[in-house]
C-alpha cells in the first residue's frame, strides 16, 4: 500500500518507518527543511533506539522516502497520516493549528480518494471538523474518509511499541475506510494484536482517557510517597504490594519527580479543558495536574533540606535531564523546573545526560547549567548528587570514584534507583522518594 505520513517527529518518523518495514511504500513529509535534509543524509533528527538502522534499511530497499513536498507525498498515497504536533495552547486546550494547516493542504492537493488519518493526539470533535476543513478547501469534490488512529508508543521503546502494540484503536465512519485500515494493519492482526474499531469520537477519547489514567497512577503513587515519608513506610514496597493485584498492575507506580514529556502534561490539560468547555469539571484530572506541579516543588525542597537548607554557593551534580531514559526529548521534563529553582537559589548545577544535553541547551530556564562530559565529571567538587533520570548507566555508579570526585556526601535519588542501605554503607547521606 502507498502511504504518506505528514510530520516527521517522534511519532511520524516511527510510524512511517514501521509501515515501510511492514512492506508498504511510504513517503514522509515535513515542512522543516533541516529535518528532511538530515533524514536524506541518513542522520536522525531525534534519538530513538534502533530507529537509525531501520530507517537506513527501508530507504536502501526503496520503501521509504523523505520530502518537504506534500504533493509528492500524496500523489500515490491511499492513506495519509497526520502526525504533526498538537501542543498545549494558551488556555490549556490542544492547539490544532498544524492539524488544520495540513488538512487544508491535503484538501488542495489531493486528486483521488484518500483515507486521512489523525495519528496526532486530538480532542474529541477534531475528526469531524477535519472532514469539514477538507471538504471546504477542495478545489472540486473528491471522495475521502477521515479516520482516527491514536498512537500509544512510548519514546525510548517506540519501535517495539509500534510493532507489538497492546492494541490498535481505529475510529472510522465508513466500511471502506475500516477495510483499508484493517488491511494496512494486517501484520499486527497476524500476531493477534487486539483491535478496537469504533466511531471517530470514541477513538479520539480512548487516547485521552488512557493518558489521563496513566498520569493519575503517577500522581497517585507520588502522593502515596509523600505520605509514606511522613509515616515511615516504603513506597516501593507499597507499589509492589499494590501492583501484584491484577486489577491494579505494576506499571506506572514508580514514585519520583512527577510526569513530564510531550504527552501527559498537555493531554491531561487538554482533557480537563475539553470537560470544562462542556460544563464539566474533571476533578480527578485537575487534582492529578496539581499534584504533579507540586511534586516538582517537593523535590526542590527535598534537595534543599538534604543540603542543609541553604543553596547559595553550593555545587550540585545532576545525572540525567530528559523526562525519562532512552530519549533526547526535554519537553516538560521535571528537570527544567527543579534545576532552575535550585539555580535561582544560588546553586551551581553541573549536569550530564547521555543524549539530552543538546536539547536542554535550547531551554531558556536552564541557562546557566554547566554541561559535563560524563557522570563523574559532573560530580567534581559537588556538595550533592541528584539522580534525575534513571538512565541504565547511572544504575551502577562506582561509589569509590563518586566519593573521590565529590566534595560532599549527599545523594538525592529522585528515581529510587538504589537500595538506601547500600549507598549509606558506602558512606553517603542518601535520600530518595517515599522510602524511610
Ligand atoms: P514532534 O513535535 O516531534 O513532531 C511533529 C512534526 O510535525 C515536526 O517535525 C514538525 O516540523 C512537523 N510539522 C508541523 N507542521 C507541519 C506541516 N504543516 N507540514 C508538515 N510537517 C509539519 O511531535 P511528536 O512528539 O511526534 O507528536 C506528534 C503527535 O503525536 C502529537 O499530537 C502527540 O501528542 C502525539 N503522540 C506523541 C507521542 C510521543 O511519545 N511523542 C506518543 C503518542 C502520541
Amino acid at each position: 500500500m502507498h502511504i504518506c505520513v505528514v510530520g516527521v517527529g517522534y511519532v511520524g518518523l516511527v510510524t512511517g518507518t514501521c509501515f515501510a518495514e511492514f512492506g508498504n511504500d511510504v513517503v514522509c513529509v515535513d515542512n522543516d527543511p533541516d529535518k528532511i535534509d538530515m533524514l536524506r543524509k541518513g542522520e536522525m533528527p531525534i534519538y530513538e533506539p534502533g530507529l537509525k538502522e531501520m530507517v537506513a534499511k527501508n530507504v536502501r530497499e526503496g520503501r521509504l522516502r523523505f520530502t518537504q513536498d506534500l504533493e509528492e507525498g500524496l500523489k500515490k498515497a491511499l492513506v495519509v497520516f497526520i502526525a504533526v504536533g498538537t501542543p498545549e495552547g494558551e488556555d490549556g486546550q490542544a492547539d490544532l493549528k498544524y492539524v488544520w494547516q495540513v488538512g487544508r493542504s491535503i484538501a488542495e492537493t489531493m486528486d483521488d480518494y484518500k483515507v486521512v488519518v489523525t495519528k496526532s493526539t486530538v480532542p474529541v470533535g477534531t475528526g469531524r471538523k477535519l472532514a469539514k476543513v477538507i471538504r471546504e478547501n477542495q478545489k472540486r469534490p473528491i471522495e475521502f474518509d477521515v479516520v482516527s488512529n491514536p498512537e500509544f508508543l512510548r519514546e525510548g521503546s517506540a519501535i517495539e511499541d509500534f510493532m507489538r502494540p497492546n492494541r490498535v484503536v481505529i475510529g472510522a465512519e465508513t466500511e471502506r475506510a475500516k477495510a483499508i485500515m484493517r488491511d494496512l494493519y494486517r501484520p499486527l492482526y497476524l500476531i493477534e494484536t487486539p483491535f478496537v474499531i469504533t466511531d471517530i469520537a470514541t477513538s479520539e477519547m480512548v487516547k485521552y482517557a488512557s493518558n489521563a489514567f496513566l498520569a493519575t497512577k503517577i500522581s497517585f503513587i507520588n502522593e502515596m510517597a509523600n505520605i509514606c515519608e511522613r509515616v515511615g513506610a516504603d513506597v516501593n514496597v507499597v507499589a509492589k504490594g499494590m501492583g501484584l493485584d491484577q486489577r491494579i498492575g505494576p506499571k506506572f507506580l514508580h514514585a519520583g519527580p512527577g510526569f513530564g514529556g510531550s504527552c501527559f502534561p498537555k493531554d491531561t490539560s487538554a482533557i480537563a479543558k475539553l470537560a470544562r468547555n462542556h460544563d464539566y469539571t474533571f476533578r480527578i484530572v485537575e487534582a492529578v495536574m496539581a499534584v504533579n506541579r507540586d511534586q516538582r516543588k517537593v523535590m526542590v525542597q527535598k534537595i534543599q533540606n538534604a543540603l542543609g537548607g541553604e543553596l547559595e554557593g553550593k555545587v550540585i551534580a545532576c545525572l540525567g535531564l530528559t523526562f525519562k531514559p532512552n530519549t533526547d526529548d526535554m519537553r516538560e521534563a521535571p528537570s527544567i523546573d527543579i534545576l532552575s529553582a535550585l539555580m535561582e537559589q544560588g546553586a551551581t548545577v553541573r549536569a550530564y545526560d547521555p543524549v539530552g544535553m543538546e536539547e536542554a541547551a535550547k531551554i531558556d530556564k536552564l541557562k546557566g547549567l554547566v554541561y559535563c562530559e560524563d557522570a563523574y565529571h559532573a560530580m567534581e567538587e559537588a556538595d550533592g548528587l541528584v539522580i534525575m533520570t534513571e538512565w541504565n548507566q547511572f544504575r551502577n555508579l562506582d561509589w569509590a570514584r563518586v566519593k573521590k570526585s565529590m566534595r560532599g556526601k549527599v545523594v538525592v535519588d529522585l528515581r529510587n534507583v538504589y537500595p538506601p542501605r547500600m549507598v549509606r554503607e558506602e558512606g553517603f547521606e542518601y535520600h530518595s522518594v517515599g522510602r524511610p
